[in-house]
């Protein structure tokens, strides 16, 4: 815009100063406005905490939130792919710890929440999005994998919130964002407990946005369609279908194709970032049109 504007080069001198003098007012004000809207989405010296983040949607996010300023805590259960992606997180500039933690034990939870805050010394944003699934209906899924379902996607965030919410509160205040799904929206075939545990997660963020709001703590949900990731591709050998068919099948919605874990990121810096200062308590479905 301003650049078509620009284009008309004026022929006589002192039209010509007056030119130069108008461009350089007008790239100072570009200028001034590219570092309004690069404050509102700088994570600068922001602490976030980023479950599983060895792999998929957590590592694409917590990498983001690295490149946009935040030193992140990575968590995960998988120590070696933990270690592996906040070195890769290093090596492009980025400040990262990793924290082995299993986030349905409360213990760990606690601990790792704890050393987290010694390190770094606050906690401005909170990514819950540590997931399994298992596709199984009622009646072929056993107690023990319930169990697992519900814990790792739903009753974690419980964990993790209630010992870093004291943390943001002495803050100031902070981002709370929870991976919820697709399927926390409408129901999806075996996948009982799964879509029992995102429908808890999305009604669990606007219950705990009603409650921290006043401490300034904003609570969103990000649901994402098909994302391509270790997760979705194993979904096809628990289902017993051919990777490439169940990938095609997939994609079809209505922007033609699985989503990256960098559509997630985006939108989950979204809700880090002060651009998402009025948000809380909501769902940002990012689906490719999946839900539409
Ligand atoms: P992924 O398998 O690539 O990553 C999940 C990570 O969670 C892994 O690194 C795993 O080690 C970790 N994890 C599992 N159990 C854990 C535990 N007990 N403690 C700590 N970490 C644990 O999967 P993804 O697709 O990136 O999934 C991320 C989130 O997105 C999940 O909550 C998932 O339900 C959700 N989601 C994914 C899709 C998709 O299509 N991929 C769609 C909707 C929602």
């Amino acid at each position: 815009m301003v650049e078509k504007q620009l284009d008309h080069i004026p022929q006589r001198n002192n039209e010509l100063v007056d030119y130069e003098i108008e461009k350089f007012r007008k790239l100072k004000n570009m200028d001034l406005k590219n570092k309004q809207i690069l404050n509102l989405i700088s994570l600068d010296g922001k602490v976030a905490i980023v479950t599983g983040a060895a792999s998929g949607i957590g590592f694409a996010t917590a990498k983001l939130l690295a490149e946009m300023g935040a030193i992140i805590g990575l968590v995960d259960i998988d120590e070696s792919k933990g270690i592996d992606a906040t070195d890769q997180i290093k090596k492009s500039g980025g400040k990262a710890e990793f924290f082995l933690c299993d986030v349905t034990s409360d213990f760990e939870c606690k601990k790792t929440v704890e050393a987290i805050y010694k390190e770094f010394g606050k906690i401005d944003v909170l990514f819950n999005n540590a997931g399994v699934i298992k596709r199984k209906s009622v009646l072929d899924l056993n107690e023990k994998d319930w169990d697992l379902i519900i814990d790792v996607n739903l009753k974690s965030i419980y964990l993790l919130s209630r010992h870093v919410i004291p943390i943001m509160i002495k803050g100031g205040g902070g981002s709370i964002i929870n991976t919820g799904s697709g399927w926390g929206i409408k129901g999806g075939p075996n996948a009982v407990a799964y879509c029992a545990a995102k429908g808890g997660v999305v009604n669990m963020t606007r219950a705990m946005a009603i409650d921290h709001g006043k401490h300034g703590i904003r609570v969103n949900c990000i649901c994402p369609g098909d994302v391509d990731t270790p997760l979705l591709r194993d979904e096809a050998k628990q289902l017993g279908i051919d990777e490439e068919t169940f990938m095609k099948e997939a994609a079809e919605r209505p922007l033609n194709r699985v989503g990256s874990p960098q559509d997630i990121a985006n939108a989950v810096l979204y809700l880090a970032s002060d651009l998402s200062s009025w948000v809380t308590g909501t769902s940002i479905i990012v689906d490719g049109g999946g839900l539409a």
